[in-house]
């Protein structure tokens, strides 16, 4: 798997991660989305830079021209719920893309183990697709693994791009092992830990509950 960790060279996107992270700021709710989306959009554009691209000829009023454009082949993929804000960023530069939603929970056994529980699932074909899966918090990666099973019944994508927000050391790791070695994992910024709840420390929160308020 090739990881590109987007924090490692300065630039805006650390802004926007100072402020999903931030207490102060993070409990606005649609600045939090926005700002997820805003990374989405960051993610869409360092991915639009691997992908395959065909040319296309244009005519302006005053003549003409041509220009590689990147192929139509792109599907979303979100987890449900937290996943909503990035597949907007997304979708704001893969405006042609097809959309697939996912749903992944935590099923708690214990306070501590937990397993996840894949319900809702819709998409179109992935056969020889561009599939970019959306996840904001890679914690264990068991949700981002667990959802890769299920879609792979809608067939086999050519290539899998992986974008998160915040991710740890150990999801990382585990979501190396079973994705293909040619996956991309694109990722704002990544912790070392993990607490014994599965939640990225120093990381955010809940992704979801920052989004779209908590959960019974
Ligand atoms: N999901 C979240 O929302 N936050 C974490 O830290 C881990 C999983």
């Amino acid at each position: 798997m090739i990881v590109n960790i987007l924090d490692k060279k300065k630039s805006i996107i650390n802004k926007f991660i100072s402020e999903i992270r931030t207490k102060e700021i993070q409990g606005d709710s649609m600045r939090f989305r926005r700002n997820i989306e805003r990374i989405g959009e960051i993610l869409a554009y360092k991915i639009s830079e691997t992908l395959d691209f065909e040319t296309k000829e244009i005519k302006t009023p005053l003549g003409d021209t041509a220009i590689e454009i990147p192929k139509k082949n792109v599907v979303l993929c979100s987890i449900l719920r937290a996943g909503l804000p990035l597949h907007n960023g997304l979708l704001n530069y893969f405006d042609d893309a097809e959309s697939a939603f996912i749903s992944a929970y935590r099923k708690h056994i214990s306070k501590t183990e937990f397993e996840i529980k894949v319900e809702y699932f819709a998409s179109p074909s992935l056969q020889d697709k561009t599939l970019i899966l959306a996840d904001p918090m890679l914690a264990t990666g068991q949700s981002l693994v667990s959802v890769y099973e299920v879609l792979k019944k809608h067939g086999i994508p050519k290539e899998i791009h992986v974008a998160c927000v915040i991710g740890s050391d150990e999801g990382i790791a585990f979501i190396k092992d079973h994705f293909p070695q040619n996956t991309k994992l694109w990722i704002a910024t990544v912790d070392k830990k993990l607490n014994d709840k599965g939640y990225i420390v120093p990381g955010l929160g809940d992704a979801g509950d920052l989004a779209f308020g908590e959960k019974l």
